[in-house]
């Protein structure tokens, strides 16, 4: 299978880890298609945790993470009204996994990741919108908005949560679902130290949260979410913001100020529903496309990460594509799966906008024992990860 002729759709997290992760297990006829004219990406930051930064090491991309991403320590619950509601000790899930989880701005992660397809001389071919997935005899190919058709041995469908073509190819449907809130994402730079502390600090509110990353004393990103209907007619980003959480921790104000109007974006936040099926024919699924999980998780790009070593491993141990393909499924489904649905039980309570449910919640918070939280957690993130 060494020689088959690999394509893959998208050049997300997903892609891009899944090509590097093929040519490392010694593929060398991959190529990558981007709908985008350049190498751009949306979003401001995310946290690589230590499942996802154990297969970046295995993939020889670690130490150019370190140089830009910083570690966290803790990660702290706070009530609006400024009352700390619980502690993650992030520390104590590293040693558990045995990684460091590390913060990056989205726009360095892309770059390393570039940088290493690039000096593996893997294709990106940029302005290649696929349009359709059809097959002839059972063999799946792609055609692009400008007519182009490709055939290959083997399809990866990485075409994120959206408007996956591989995810309806496969799966019939594509849509994705819609949490009733959306999230504000902004990134903060700033000559002077903004950060003290290596500490994630989550704020909850009834119906709206507030969530800030340092990735080192001057940079950071947050996400402000609010419970809202699909469509909302949103404007004036950041006024609307300081409004929402003017009474708020004073830590939130000075971030939101910080943060300059075009760095702040308005996103509707979809994951999908659980589907079983993740192949047909030659095409497989990968990371959004197969199991798209809400950013409550913090595990959608870990777990394309993880997919694209457990994919390559995979597909290299394996006799043919059809056996490689239910084998990675198989992997990886129930992971994948409990991360989504913990993803959704978090929005469901974060975003309730029921005060009696949110006072429950919180006492609830106070009363959780936060070292359970973090053997539980990592038993969940470290399962089926490489030694
Ligand atoms: C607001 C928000 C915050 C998040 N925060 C975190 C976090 O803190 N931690 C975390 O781990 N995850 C987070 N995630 C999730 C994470 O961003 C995704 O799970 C991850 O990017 C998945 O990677 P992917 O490659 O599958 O999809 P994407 O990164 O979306 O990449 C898909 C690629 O396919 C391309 N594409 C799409 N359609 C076509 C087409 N028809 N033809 C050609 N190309 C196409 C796209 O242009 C894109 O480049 C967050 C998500 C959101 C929405």
């Amino acid at each position: 299978m060494k020689h088959s002729k690999i394509v893959i759709l998208g050049a997300g997290v997903a892609g891009l880890t899944t090509a590097i992760a093929l040519h490392k297990k010694g593929f060398g006829n991959i190529s990558i298609y981007e709908r985008r004219k350049t190498a751009t990406t949306i979003g401001a930051g995310l946290v690589l945790w230590a499942n996802a930064s154990k297969i970046l090491h295995k993939l020889n991309l670690l130490a150019e993470i370190e140089k830009v991403g910083g570690e966290i320590d803790k990660m702290q619950r706070w009530a609006e009204n400024g009352e700390l509601l619980g502690e993650i000790n992030v520390n104590d899930i590293d040693t558990n996994i045995g990684s460091t989880s590390y913060a990056i701005s989205r726009i360095d992660l892309q770059k390393i990741l570039l940088q290493k397809v690039e000096e593996l001389k893997i294709p990106i071919h940029y302005n290649r919108k696929v349009l359709l997935i059809d097959d002839k005899d059972n063999n799946a190919y792609v055609v692009f908005e400008n007519k182009l058709k490709v055939n290959a041995d083997i399809i990866i469908g990485a075409d994120g949560r959206m408007n996956s073509i591989a995810r309806q190819y496969v799966n019939d449907d594509n849509t994705p679902v819609y949490h009733n809130f959306a999230n504000w994402i902004g990134i903060i730079e700033s000559d002077k130290a903004i950060f003290s502390e290596n500490i994630v600090l989550d704020f909850w509110g009834c119906g709206e949260r507030f969530g800030i990353v340092p990735i080192t004393k001057y940079k950071g990103y947050w996400s402000g979410g609010k419970s809202l209907k699909l469509n909302t007619d949103v404007k004036n980003n950041k006024a609307q913001l300081l409004r929402i959480f003017s009474s708020w921790s004073p830590k939130i104000k000075e971030i939101i100020q910080l943060t300059k109007e075009e760095n702040i974006k308005y996103i509707e936040v979809f994951d999908h529903n659980i589907i079983t099926v993740w192949h047909k024919n030659n095409v497989c699924l990968i990371g959004d496309s197969a199991h798209a999980a809400l950013p409550t998780s913090g595990q959608g790009a870990c777990q394309a990460i993880e997919d694209a070593w457990h994919f390559a491993s995979i597909l290299k141990e394996s006799k043919t594509i059809k056996e490689a393909f239910s084998e990675f499924k198989r992997i990886r489904f129930e992971k994948t799966t409990s991360i989504t649905m913990a993803g959704r039980e978090l929005a469901k309570s974060l975003f309730n906008e029921n005060p009696m449910f949110c006072k429950q919640r919180n006492e609830n918070s106070k009363k959780t024992d936060y070292m359970i939280v973090s053997q539980n957690i990592a038993k969940l993130w470290s399962k089926n990860l490489p030694k």
